[in-house]
């Protein structure tokens, strides 16, 4: 019981072994990652784990909760804070859940809510079809325009037009700052509550990098992974605004996540998230989220300088979106297996006007957090920019065939291809050199 997971379980050991290994030799640029620290690991691995606490600190269902409580608490005071937000759920399983929580709360099923389109960078839960949240409430999906940016005319109209509900602002595939304010003057002539879903930038608003929607939304939602680089977890969060709209909002949201749609809390994820933000709190937090947007800023000016078509012409916060239409349509899925082939980690992504489908995008979309967290700056950017730009153009004349049935098939023989290319095999070792340089956990073994 007591012994080591590498004699109890060599199987999963080694698993472990080999995803630290890929981790540490391969560039994460996956916008939504981030490496958490060594203190945030340790709560997340502790006995917490152990531990029921179903209902709120002071009002649990069962007994020993005592240091549980402190500990939620603890996590609900530094959010508040740190957000300067008027109440805080630390409980929500994750960002799906938060925002469900959010319609629970101040929705019936079939009413209207608007939300950013998927495909033109919303997320899922903001009304989406395929997300129960498209099937239960009607949605109608608001859009960017052709050159990236959201179409406030168009919210504007739309909003008018079906008097919704719950309005979100919030991004999963945004490069630009969010535009809370204009959305929020949208919001209020239409009595919508406004939620803004921060969960790709919550470090950088943390920090003040970021516009805070705090004076212009009623309720705030994030993800406590991406920036915020905490654990896995979901934090619903209601301003004065919001209070002032509705007194009883923070119960609502309270009741809505316990006992609406979840159990027991993660208490040793309630225990990370507050290390979290103890960090977040720290001078050096804001440095690292400075850093994240000017190497966000370095990767789209080197990857424009080797010719590559950057969504905006630039970057406002930890994101690029590459547009490669101008090799033809659906090539994101060979920019993402190629860079994998050569460690360099990232996903496929519909881009504004996207001549594809979702699932066979023509973009893709990387990130600066981890890198940024690892110490990269923009002399790194520069030539992390330069690679992918280069592992591009091997893959540049490969054409999805028309007949969807051939897809399969012909991917599998351009893998095969693609292992065997000496340029992408040459950027790899240069990629497994840099990593070298950059260690994810310096004089730590996070196995042990
Ligand atoms: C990541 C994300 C979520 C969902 O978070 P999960 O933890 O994956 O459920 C919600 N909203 C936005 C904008 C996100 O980027």
């Amino acid at each position: 019981m007591m012994d080591d997971i590498s004699k109890t379980d060599p199987e999963v050991y080694a698993l472990l072994k080999k995803e630290l290994e890929r981790q540490q030799h391969g560039l994460e640029m996956i916008p939504s990652e981030n490496n958490v620290s060594k203190a945030v690991l340790q709560a997340m691995g502790s006995v917490f784990t152990n531990k029921y606490s179903e209902g709120y600190a002071k009002k649990r269902y069962y007994g020993g909760n005592q240091f549980v409580d402190e500990v939620e608490l603890l996590a609900i005071e530094r959010a508040k804070k740190v957000f300067n937000v008027a109440h805080a759920n630390v409980q929500p399983y994750s960002g799906s859940p938060a925002n469900f929580a959010v319609y629970m709360a101040v929705c019936q099923p079939n009413d209207t809510i608007m939300g950013l389109h998927l495909p033109d960078g919303g997320h899922l839960t903001h009304g989406f079809k395929a997300s129960c949240t498209g099937q239960l409430f009607n949605s109608i999906p608001y859009h960017v325009r052709k050159d990236g940016y959201i179409d406030l005319e168009e919210v504007e109209r739309l909003a008018m037009e079906h008097k919704p509900k719950l309005m979100w602002v919030g991004y999963t595939a945004y490069v630009r700052e969010f535009p809370f304010e204009k959305m929020a003057r949208i919001a209020d002539k239409v009595g919508a509550y406004l939620a803004a879903d921060i969960a790709h930038i919550s470090g950088l608003v943390a920090s003040g990098v970021h516009k805070s929607p705090s004076p212009y939304a009623h309720i705030v939602t994030t993800t406590t992974h991406k920036t915020f680089r905490g654990p896995r977890g979901g934090i619903i969060m209601v301003t004065q605004k919001g209070l002032d709209k509705d007194p009883e909002l923070a119960n609502k949201i309270d009741k809505a996540v316990f006992p609406g749609l979840q159990g027991g809390p993660h208490d040793h994820t309630t225990a990370a998230i507050a290390v979290a933000l103890k960090e977040m709190m720290q001078p050096e937090f804001k440095t690292y989220c400075e850093q994240i947007v000017e190497n966000s800023r370095a990767l789209a000016k080197s990857l424009m300088g080797s010719g590559m078509e950057v969504v905006t012409g630039g970057s406002d916060n930890h994101m690029v979106l590459v547009s490669l239409t101008k090799f033809g349509k659906g090539k994101g899925i060979f920019a993402q297996e190629a860079l994998d082939e050569a460690n360099i980690t990232m996903n496929k992504n519909t881009i504004p006007g996207d001549p594809s489908s979702p699932f066979y995008p023509s973009g893709v979309r990387m990130g600066t957090p981890s890198l940024t967290t690892r110490g990269m700056k923009e002399k790194e950017m520069e030539l992390v920019g330069k690679w992918i730009a280069d592992v591009i153009k091997e893959i540049k004349d490969f054409e999805l065939p028309e007949d969807k049935k051939e897809i399969g098939n012909y991917l599998k023989a351009f893998k095969e291809e693609i292992k065997e290319n000496k340029k992408i095999l040459e950027i790899r070792n240069s990629v497994i050199k840099l990593c070298r340089k950059f260690p994810l956990y310096p004089g730590f073994d996070v196995l042990r």
